[in-house]
């Protein structure tokens, strides 16, 4: 699975990030950088329900 983020919605309010501290992370200037983008399938569960979380649905998951 793949995760991508819409730059143009994402606003860096953290919600990924508090979900799933692995995979998101939100620096200083409150940009999100996305630590691994290919997740391994067992962690589907956890970045699932940090795309859900998202408040302005900047994260998709594919794959
Ligand atoms: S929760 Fe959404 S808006 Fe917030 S940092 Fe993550 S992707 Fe960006």
């Amino acid at each position: 699975m793949k995760i991508t983020v819409d730059r143009d919605r994402c606003e860096g309010l953290g919600m990924c990030e508090a979900m799933a501290h692995q995979f998101f992370e939100v620096d200083d200037d409150e940009v999100m950088h996305v630590l691994d983008e290919s997740p391994g399938e067992e962690h589907r569960a956890t970045v699932h329900a940090a795309v859900e979380a998202c408040p302005v649905m900047a994260l998709t998951l594919t794959g």
